[in-house]
């Protein structure tokens, strides 16, 4: 039999040894979905919502031994996966909240004689792929909206995430989601790959952009609705004008919040050459305050890096960096065993030679890059495949809608920065991906509109 071995990648110690899924057991899941399917979708929408809302009271029962298996399994700050816990509650009220509307039969035309309709019929088996760097949100995007709309769902979560991926089971069965309605997957990019084989409707992804075009070339012959949310590079932009010390913080945070590992993470910063050692300085004062250590202690900020792999994409960032001139200001090396971790790190002097300006890092590194005007820092934002977020700070608001509307990101932010909310749609240009989620559109989309024109006799 197939198994999934869970490391603690804080402790390297190996924490759970999983029954692992195989071709014929993901073939055999996916037919129990397509036969749930009929009597999920023919469920009143009130009933659906009555099982996620008793969904949403049991891990709100349940935050603490969630937010411990969540750290213990993907190195995550406790304090930080308590926070993806509660936020993920507050994604899912937004969903009861806006569900019926979202779905509810549109007539469009009615002159008496023809009537036009927009019916938004489900889209029916729904395979979800994640990412382990938010299980809960992640997922979530896709299984509540998907499930509250008639859908039947198929969920691999990652091979990182998977203890928390069966938990989201668990609770969803108890709350009364029959177990062929949501059934989990568990294993790695084979079991993924053998779910893509399966006559699935949809297929949402939420992870690198080498799997997501994977993924992109083998649906796409097959006309299967599909939605790749992909990596970022996403840069920040300082005017002159800022509040430095804000602006330092902020971005601080936002660069290494969840250790930098964040589809949204600040991972290129531009300043104006005005304010540009100020705000290093400033910067580097604040990354140094951040405490390394202990994912589950109460206080650390930095925890561990999930993937080893992920540590020798780093050690090639910085030496890269190095090599063509970039100024070390802190960090720049890996945190002593036996877990996976990785100093804190900020360059200055940067430029898009470099890697580390270039291609995602997904760690606690970032390059802070001076610009002379804000026509250099369009350009340099924009100088890049990704499109997921990108932000401005200063104090004009004029500003930082001219400029904003300039870059191509599917999120913008002024004075703010790696923020998602459940009410924006989130999507990315480029190679951050195709289609969204959250919002009303990200209802919708788990829905095919179906037009009907009804003449009276
Ligand atoms: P990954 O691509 O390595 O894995 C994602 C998922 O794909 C996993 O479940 C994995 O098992 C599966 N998979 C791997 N190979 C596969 C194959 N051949 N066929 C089918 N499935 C396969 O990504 P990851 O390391 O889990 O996640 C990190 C990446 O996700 C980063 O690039 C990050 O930016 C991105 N991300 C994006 C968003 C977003 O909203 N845009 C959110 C979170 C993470």
């Amino acid at each position: 039999m197939n198994q999934l071995l869970v490391h603690n990648p804080a402790t390297a110690e190996l924490i759970a040894t999983l029954p692992a899924d195989d071709d014929s057991s993901v073939a055999d899941k996916a037919q129990r979905a397509r036969a749930a399917l009929p009597g999920w979708r023919a469920m009143p929408v009130v009933e659906r919502e009555a099982c996620i809302a008793r969904f949403a009271a049991l891990v709100k029962a349940q935050i603490e031994p969630l937010a411990v298996v969540m750290t213990r399994e993907t190195g995550k700050p406790i304090q930080m996966s308590r926070n993806e816990l509660n936020g993920f509650l507050g994604r899912i009220d937004f969903f009861l909240a806006q569900i019926e509307s979202s779905v509810q039969t549109e007539t469009v035309f009615d002159d008496g004689g023809m009537t036009e309709q927009i019916e938004h019929t489900p889209l029916g088996l729904v395979a979800n792929i994640s990412a382990w760097n938010y299980p809960w949100f992640v997922g979530g995007n896709v299984f509540v909206p998907a499930l509250l709309t008639g859908n039947v769902v198929l969920y691999k979560p990652s091979e990182f995430a998977t203890l928390s991926g069966l938990e989201m089971a668990r609770l969803l069965h108890e709350a009364g989601v029959p177990k062929d309605v949501f059934i989990p997957l568990v294993g790695g990019g084979a079991v993924g790959a053998a779910l893509m084989e399966q006559d699935i409707d949809g297929l949402f992804f939420t992870g690198s952009y080498a799997t997501g075009a994977r993924i992109a070339r083998i649906l796409g012959p097959r006309m299967v609705k599909m939605q790749l949310e992909l990596g970022g590079k996403d840069p920040t932009y300082v005017c002159e004008d800022a509040d430095v010390n804000n602006a330092a913080a902020s971005l601080a945070d936002g660069a290494m919040y969840n250790t930098g590992q964040s589809c949204c993470s600040v991972e290129r910063i531009y300043v104006h050459e005005s304010i540009y050692d100020a705000f290093v300085a400033h910067f580097v004062e604040t990354v140094k305050g951040f405490k390394i250590g202990d994912p589950m202690d109460n206080d650390t900020y930095i925890g561990a890096i999930t993937r080893a792999p992920q540590l020798d994409v780093l050690d090639a960032q910085v030496a890269d960096a190095l090599a063509k001139g970039a100024t070390l200001l802190c960090g720049g090396k890996r945190l002593k065993g036996p877990g996976l971790g990785y100093a804190p790190t900020v360059f200055s002097d940067v430029n898009h030679s470099m890697e580390l300006m270039r291609e995602e890092s997904f760690g606690p590194i970032i390059g802070i890059q001076k610009v002379a005007n804000d026509e250099e820092a369009v350009q340099l934002m924009n100088d890049t495949r990704y499109g997921l977020t990108a932000g401005v700070f200063t104090p004009n608001r004029t500003r930082a809608e001219k400029l904003l509307a300039q870059i191509n990101a599917g999120s913008v932010y002024w004075n703010c920065c790696d923020r998602v909310s459940p009410r924006l749609p989130w999507s990315g240009h480029g190679d951050s991906g195709m289609g969204l989620t959250l919002s009303t559109y990200g209802i919708q989309t788990f829905t095919r509109p179906k037009a009907w024109h009804l003449r009276k006799p």
